[in-house]
């Protein structure tokens, strides 16, 4: 049997309403859109959520609508996606690169704090003898386990920055600072734009799609205009009853709409988000209990006060209790059928970010070493049991053969 690295979920609701849309005449943004935008709004707590058509549009037109321009410096980890820190090309800016937490993969602040006095003292390599105003940062909530957002915007304060979050895993997810503290919900005032994902296989799915909200309705203005070439409204509200003919463009802007197709399956996927991730948590509670025992792997971290999206669950092998790199403990896996991936190769080990800014591993003392460790085991609602039987034998098995 094949044990599929993800599987989407998708349910005859989803499928329906895909139909419905279909049918209605209706398929650009429109009042479905209007819809899922409202309900997810609601579901995490922001004041405005605009719809867009991935979660790299969102920071794109995040960084846009703060005003992010070239000369300018924002600290992004160097454990993410492509999409966190190419957004901040696309304005011009530097993104200057900070190293992990050893444990949860998230952003380091007390590297984040050496990567700005560097840049202040004129010593960052980003920097390649340009100056650079650092003013904002993107942290990313690598797995849907969030950082302690207080710790984040103190420093944020400190260093007068902005703070945009990459939320993209992060749904529904939820922090507080102690048992005594209330819950507060990724999207619920904890950035100035929070940006979210519903990519083939992000924790709730449109296909493609995100979301940027926030509770700053200028923000959510500026976003909303440029999502659709700048126009001064959209095309629902042109077409619709009371709307008019006549837009301005009022900026040159981008084609980030999101489409009524994909918000319909929105719609449904946002009904089931705390269903399937409670699932997810029931399976990444399973592997815990199934894996712990196993000396040559390390398991994700599950600290109390968080509420944990579980879009990854990704083990640390300790190298050196195996006989075998990374690599072949992968090639391993998927021949006997496990399909797996690797949360990430940093930034700085890539050829643009290494050639372009000049960055080394030297500068990355955590996740330089951290990422040939880095598996991601599979994890999605509707696994079955016997799914997840077999990727602990696996694992178990190459663990014995390979031990050191
Ligand atoms: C998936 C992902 C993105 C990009 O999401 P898209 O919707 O595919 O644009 C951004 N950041 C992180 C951390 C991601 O995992």
């Amino acid at each position: 049997m094949n044990v599929p690295f993800f599987r989407p979920s998708i349910a005859e609701a989803e499928i329906a309403e895909v139909v419905n849309c279909l049918r209605s005449g209706w398929l650009t943004s429109g009042p479905t859109t209007k819809r899922f935008e409202t309900a997810f709004a609601q579901a995490v707590g922001g004041k405005h959520a605009v719809a867009v058509n991935s979660c790299t549009a969102a920071l794109h037109l995040a960084v846009e609508a703060l005003g992010l321009t070239r000369g300018q410096a924002v600290l992004v980890p160097t454990m993410t996606f492509a999409a966190t820190a190419e957004i901040v090309r696309y304005q011009g800016a530097v993104p200057i690169l900070v190293d992990c937490d050893r444990l949860t993969f998230n952003m380091d602040l007390r590297d984040a704090q050496r990567k700005i006095e560097r840049l202040e003292s004129g010593q960052s390599s980003a920097a390649r003898g340009e100056p650079l105003k650092p003013v904002g940062m993107i942290p990313v909530h690598v797995g849907g386990l969030m950082m302690d957002m207080i710790a984040v915007h103190a420093f944020a304060k400190r260093h007068n920055l902005w703070v945009i979050e990459d939320a993209a895993h992060a749904f529904p997810a939820a922090w507080r600072a102690s048992a005594t503290q209330p819950w507060q919900r990724c999207g619920e005032g904890t950035a100035a734009v929070s940006c979210f994902s519903f990519y083939a296989n992000k924790t709730i799915t449109t296909g493609e799609g995100g979301m940027a909200v926030t509770d700053d309705s200028s923000l959510a203005d500026r976003m909303r205009t440029m999502s659709l070439h700048g126009l001064s409204h959209d095309a629902w509200g042109r077409y619709s009853g009371g709307g008019s003919w006549d837009y301005r463009i009022v900026d040159a802007g981008y084609k980030y709409n999101l489409t009524d197709i994909a918000s319909a399956i929105g719609i449904h996927q946002l009904e089931r988000a705390e269903a399937m991730r409670v699932e997810r948590e029931a399976i990444a509670k399973a592997y815990g209990e199934e894996l712990g025992d196993v000396r040559q792997i390390e398991l994700p971290v599950t600290p109390a006060d968080r509420i944990h999206a579980w879009h990854l669950f990704p083990i640390r092998l300790r190298l050196e209790k195996l006989s075998i790199d990374r690599g072949e403990f992968i090639t391993q896996l998927k021949a006997a059928g496990v399909g797996c991936s690797v949360h990430w190769r940093p930034l700085h080990l890539h050829p643009y970010y290494a050639e372009r800014f000049g960055w080394t591993s030297e500068e990355f003392p955590t996740a330089s070493p951290l990422w040939e460790r880095l598996v991601s085991l599979p994890l999605f609602p509707g696994m079955h049991a016997s799914e997840r039987a077999q990727v602990v034998r696996v694992v178990r098995d190459l663990c014995v053969r390979h031990r050191a």
